[in-house]
């Protein structure tokens, strides 16, 4: 059987912030403005997003975000407090100069805090128009630990993301 694709691979990603009081709350690109605590980082803490940046550039096998933008060392001053969603399109493009399209993503976010159920299908618009795919093809689930360990203790918040590119 021949596929309709010259290439194909499955990337996953995963990353986790603390949460911090009066730290502003951007998940996926989007704003959070009512929550309490949002994700520190050195950049603007996307969790998300940075899930789904390290699950991209798992599948095509690039070095991870960590490499690409650092935290620390001579490099880092220019992702200090970064929009996450600008990082996402650098990925993005590089994936494209490849010939790699983003085919499906699927998500999950682990947290007490915020709430994250009423802005899911605002995530997945945001997601949609940074990965260049249709919304039908972003999955974004949001779930607790169910008051266990740090992420049930709202010390956290974690994100993975299960990534398909294909060389068309
Ligand atoms: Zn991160």
């Amino acid at each position: 059987m021949s596929l309709p694709f010259r290439d194909l691979r499955i990337g996953q990603g995963l990353d986790i912030h603390p949460l911090a009081k009066g730290r502003r709350c951007v998940l996926g690109g989007v704003e959070f403005p009512e929550a309490s605590h949002g994700p520190a980082g050195h950049s603007d803490g996307d969790v998300l997003l940075h899930a789904v940046m390290d699950a991209l550039l798992g599948a095509c096998g690039k070095a991870d975000i960590g490499h690409l933008f650092p935290s620390s060392g001579a490099d880092s001053a220019r992702w200090k407090n970064a929009d996450s969603r600008g990082m996402l399109a650098q990925v993005v493009t590089m994936l494209h100069s490849d010939d790699w399209s983003v085919w499906n993503v699927d998500c999950t976010l682990l947290a007490e805090i915020p709430r994250i159920a009423p802005r899911i299908d605002h995530m997945k618009e945001s997601l949609s128009a940074l990965l260049k795919v249709p919304v039908e093809r972003v999955g974004i689930k949001a779930t607790t630990a169910e008051r266990l360990g740090c992420i049930g203790r709202e010390e956290g918040i974690l994100a993975t993301c299960v990534a398909l590119i294909v060389k068309t």
